[in-house]
């Protein structure tokens, strides 16, 4: 039998849309149509956001109340599908966001925010479910401080507790994230809570929402969207669950595909075979040493992207192995199987000491580029950003750019800038920018081209194009990941093209491809591309990065047709990734993406690393260029990065 009010299956069949100005909620079945072409999760998100501003035209500022930000899962979330407890929320970021003129940036064209949609784990995406509801859309702005609550498909909107803040200098603001969940938690036992921290009152522009105390929508700045619309945070709680289109059919399938990711992660051949003991902290050790399967380290980013390669004895403090040491058990998301990458993590002593969780392979990786190897810092950093809600790789980028811009002298008008390898310093400047405490905490939390034009104020062209070199988050960037950008040209197209921005690595990943061997402008582009697809389709599901299976194989798409009712060959599920991909470029196209964005390479990766596997390496632009051109002949687009008319229509757009 089907939910009531529910045309289609292993979904719940409702969204809510949320108007804060007008505090009205109007909770409608969901669009069966939207949720088969779109699979649901990001998917669908991608739809809701692409129809709300075809309606009111390009957003020039995230920051303003008509922003849309969408929260939601897919219908594999809560199932017994290992990984199934992943959700998402999309907007449009106030990161990826270049709108003034940049006299540094060649062919610079101005772009406003591009989609965003960021993943977490933990409880709150299927608790979301759970209560109710597939999807909520939230508009405007409350006119006071509110939160959200979703229980059994009721969604009220709450005025926000004085408990919820605190007074710090002379400012109101909220409390850390634990203090709001804690808060509300106890007043809904069993409840799960996404919230903003600090740094999202503060409209910090890499702010991210933070979810069962260290599971965070992290990329692109839905802190700061909470913050603009004075919503503290969701709390979902629900006990109900989807009804399946043939549950004895699923149950035996969701078996088969259990044993699958089960065999594979015992297998040391496959990378899933580390995530148990080590996570995603296996990579460390991996790039910096190379040596698995024969391949070359020497990707690790070390001084801000000069290098991929440091004093071993350096590395040893802040590597795989030092972060073991401090591994306790397996603290994983619901409903993770086998795979179970994460652990809880302590420091016993020391100034640094504490409870937490193990950091991630992009954190860690991303503050050695800061020359960080403190482990135990490093460990203290990743607490206190999740408590502060602040993206801890985005802080990264912008953090390496501040101590180079520091080491260069051009801080100076700045009092306490951060110094390349000080822990102390960047934990103080990581307060300043969450709590927006002094000047340079203030400068550093917009995005960064507004970072460049603050220092540079004053200076002549030369000094602010030698500013902008520093940062390799300019021209709208979101901030590279963990694997050195210079060593692989592949993986620079994927940072490159990436829908999210600049610098993410979650679209597509050619790591174990290029050190493989795969080459040629060609198959690079066609390599990213696929992988695009891909994950459009694994985020619009409700699974995670590290699900092991083939999800267009004959098995899974029975076992989606026995959950959902939806049927789909291998062709019609791939053309729903292209579709999802297609409308999310094709948004960003209207935001003011196109090829400039695409094309701009931060001076510094063209300068070639003196050291390590892949000395003598550096993106070359020309290179770069030809297989942009390939990349976007294989995705359809003009030879400007933009989705045509009849591409649009090809896929049902
Ligand atoms: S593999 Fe890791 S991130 Fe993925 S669902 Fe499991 S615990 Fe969560």
């Amino acid at each position: 039998m089907p939910n009531p009010g529910t045309s289609f299956f292993g979904y719940r069949g409702k969204w809510a849309q949320i108007d804060l100005a007008n505090r009205k909620v109007k909770i409608e079945d969901a669009d069966s149509a939207v949720y088969g072409n779109y699979i649901g999760g990001r998917g669908v998100q991608a739809r809701l956001i692409y129809e709300h501003l075809k309606k009111s035209g390009p957003l020039k500022n995230p920051l303003a109340p008509e922003n849309r930000i969408v929260l939601g899962t897919g219908a594999l979330n809560d199932t017994a599908v290992p990984t199934a407890g992943r959700g998402s929320c999309s907007f449009i970021s106030p990161m990826t966001r270049s709108p003034e003129e940049a006299s540094w940036a060649p062919d610079h064209q101005a772009v406003f925010g591009m989609i965003t949609h960021a993943s977490a784990g933990g409880l709150f995406p299927n608790m979301l479910k759970r209560a109710g509801l597939d999807h909520i859309i939230i508009d405007g702005r409350a006119d006071k401080p509110v939160r959200i609550l979703v229980t059994e498909g009721n969604v009220e909107i709450i005025d926000a507790e004085d408990d919820l803040f605190e007074t710090a200098g002379q400012t109101k603001v909220v409390k850390t994230a634990s203090a709001i969940t804690d808060f509300l938690t106890q007043k809904y036992p069993g409840s799960s809570t996404m919230c903003l921290g600090p740094a999202g009152w503060n409209k910090v522009a890499f702010a991210c929402l933070t979810g069962d105390h260290h599971r965070n929508f992290g990329r692109g700045g839905g802190g700061a969207i909470f913050g603009s619309k004075n919503l503290v945070a969701v709390t979902a709680y629900g006990r109900g669950i989807a009804t399946y289109f043939d549950a004895d059919e699923f149950t035996k399938l969701a078996k088969e595909i259990d044993a699958q990711v089960k065999a594979h992660v015992a297998d040391p051949k496959w990378t899933a075979s580390f995530r148990p003991t080590t996570g995603t902290t296996w990579w460390l050790d991996r790039a910096f040493n190379g040596k698995y399967l024969g391949k070359q380290g020497g990707y690790l980013p070390w001084h801000n992207f000069d290098e991929g390669w440091f004093d071993p004895a350096g590395y040893a403090k802040v590597g795989t192995d030092a972060f073991l040491e401090i591994s306790g058990k397996p603290k994983v998301c619901n409903r993770c199987r086998h795979i179970m990458c994460t652990r809880a993590a302590k420091v016993g002593r020391g100034d640094y000491a504490g409870d937490g969780v193990r950091p991630e392979f992009e954190t860690i990786a991303l503050w050695i580029n800061c020359c960080i190897l403190d482990r135990d810092a490093i460990f203290h950093l990743n607490h206190l950003s999740n408590e502060l809600g602040v993206d801890t790789m985005t802080l990264g980028s912008v953090m390496a750019g501040a101590m180079d811009l520091q080491e260069k002298g051009f801080l100076k008008k700045f009092a306490g800038a951060p110094k390349f390898g000080s822990a102390p310093d960047m934990i103080r400047t990581l307060k300043a920018i969450a709590y927006q405490s002094d000047d340079l905490g203030n400068v550093l939390g917009h995005y960064s081209d507004r970072v460049i034009a603050e220092v540079g104020a004053g200076n002549g062209a030369l000094d602010i194009r030698d500013i902008a070199r520093c940062v390799t988050t300019a021209f709208g960037g979101l901030g590279y990941a963990g694997i050195e950008p210079k060593a692989f040209p592949g993986m620079f197209t994927a940072y490159g093209t990436s829908n999210r921005g600049r610098g993410d690595h979650t679209y597509a990943w050619t790591i174990q491809a290029e050190e493989g061997g795969l080459e040629g402008a060609g198959n690079l582009a066609a390599y990213v591309s696929a992988g695009q697809f891909g994950k459009a389709l694994v985020d619009s599901m409700g699974l995670c990065d590290f699900f092991t299976e083939d999800i267009t194989s004959g098995l899974f798409l029975s076992l989606y047709h026995a959950l959902t009712g939806f049927e789909y060959t291998a062709e019609a599920m791939n053309s729903c990734g292209k579709r999802i991909y297609n409308l999310e470029r094709h948004v960003n196209n209207g935001q003011g993406r196109g090829r400039a964005y695409d094309a701009y390479v931060p001076p510094k990766l063209t300068v070639p690393m003196t050291g390590g596997g892949h000395k003598g390496r550096a993106i070359d632009p020309k290179y770069y260029n030809e297989i942009l051109d390939a990349y976007y002949e294989h995705q359809g687009w003009t030879k400007d990065g933009i989705v045509s008319p009849a591409k649009l229509k090809e896929l049902g757009i």
